[in-house]
């Protein structure tokens, strides 16, 4: 029994609340992995708070930050068309970790001179102030687009003076070799980053699909790199196809200052990591749109924030997952029930391991 028209009412109130709700909960893909727990005001409220906080950046792949916007500008459509649906599949976790580096070929085509590189690492500096990141490590391989490595270097140097002059945003750059990368190429890379070591390059990376290529090959390059003090950060637990031997034998022998990733580590190279206090770089909407972790919760890099390591907050292709740094902040700060004054305080411990002096 009861009021009719009162049960009409509420009914279409539901339905209107269930269209807006459902609405956003499509419009933003972080509010929906965390929503059977946090209310749309509860996580607004949170994202007010990470973008207030001045926040630092150290894990961020130029080739997958570049922003929509820019390339939406400089792409044909064609190749826009392509990449969005790439782009919307990796965001939907309809991609396997192997698979979600194509993107990258997308992107090159678009990005494919050092013009469109030099205006683009200005966009994505401009974007970083804009989420009020005050310190950020980009970081690049390089390629030959017409006037050989060294040319795309100085764009992408160029493009991070021209957007940081005048702003409260210092920016270093790390230069990236895969694990497949030829010896000839790496050495190359490594001389480069040497040299620009005191004019804006800070450290290299080893990353790229964790299954491909023998990383022994570039070792002696890696040492070069560290007798000449450029610290590294090593991307590893990415796939569960790694082996505990070669994990022990990279985490060894190239001694990383810094580890990205770590989702798929054997218990020895966690314990290697915890003892020797390397810094923990977690990129936790990646892991999730790469399959690298099933539900958000599961990443072990929260359980490692919770016990006191030292573990920094990264989007590692805000791009390509759609993040940006509050964002990131905002899900950690739910899942490890942080404050705001305890995340103020992690911000200040992961500033004593930026590559930048
Ligand atoms: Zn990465």
């Amino acid at each position: 029994m009861g009021n009719a028209k009162f049960h009409t009412r509420v009914n279409l109130l539901s339905l209107l609340i269930f269209f807006a709700f459902s609405h956003h909960l499509l419009a933003d893909q972080h509010f929906e992995q965390l929503s059977l727990r946090i209310s749309q005001t509860e996580w607004n409220e949170l994202m007010l708070k990470m973008q207030r906080l001045e926040k630092a950046e150290l894990h961020l792949h130029i080739g997958g930050a570049w922003p929509l916007d820019y390339l939406r500008k400089i792409a044909e459509p064609q190749q826009f068309s392509e990449l969005s649906m790439m782009l919307a599949k990796i965001q939907k976790g309809r991609i396997n970790y192997h698979d979600a580096f194509k993107v990258f070929g997308l992107i090159g085509n678009i990005v494919n001179n050092n013009e469109r590189v030099q205006a683009g690492v200005e966009e994505i500096c401009k974007s970083l102030l804009n989420d009020n990141v005050v310190y950020a490590e980009l970081r690049t391989g390089l390629k030959d687009l017409e006037t050989g490595l060294e040319g795309h270097l100085k764009a992408v140097l160029e493009g991070i003076r021209k957007g940081t002059v005048g702003t409260p945003l210092k920016v270093g750059l790390i230069l990236s070799l895969r694990r497949e990368t030829s010896y000839p190429l790496a050495d190359q890379i490594v001389d480069l980053a040497i040299k620009y070591r005191n004019r804006g390059v800070v450290g290299i990376d080893l990353s790229g699909d964790s299954m491909l290529g023998n990383v022994k090959i570039i070792l002696p390059l890696l040492s070069k790199a560290k007798q000449n003090g450029l610290p590294i950060t090593l991307h590893i637990g990415e796939s569960e196809e790694e082996t505990a031997e070669n994990q022990i034998m990279e985490l060894q022998t190239i001694e990383p200052q810094r580890i990205g990733h770590g989702v798929h580590l054997c218990q020895e190279a966690r314990r290697w990591i915890e003892e020797n206090k390397v810094l923990f770089e977690l990129c936790l909407t990646s892991a999730l749109n790469t399959g690298m972790i099933k539900k958000l919760e599961d990443h072990p890099g929260l359980q490692l924030l919770q016990k006191g390591h030292p573990v920094a907050i990264c989007t590692d292709d805000p791009l390509i997952f759609n993040t940006s740094l509050s964002q990131e902040y905002a899900k950690v700060a739910f899942l490890t029930e942080l404050s705001v004054d305890e995340i103020d305080k992690l911000l200040k411990k992961i500033m004593n391991y930026r590559f930048l002096p």
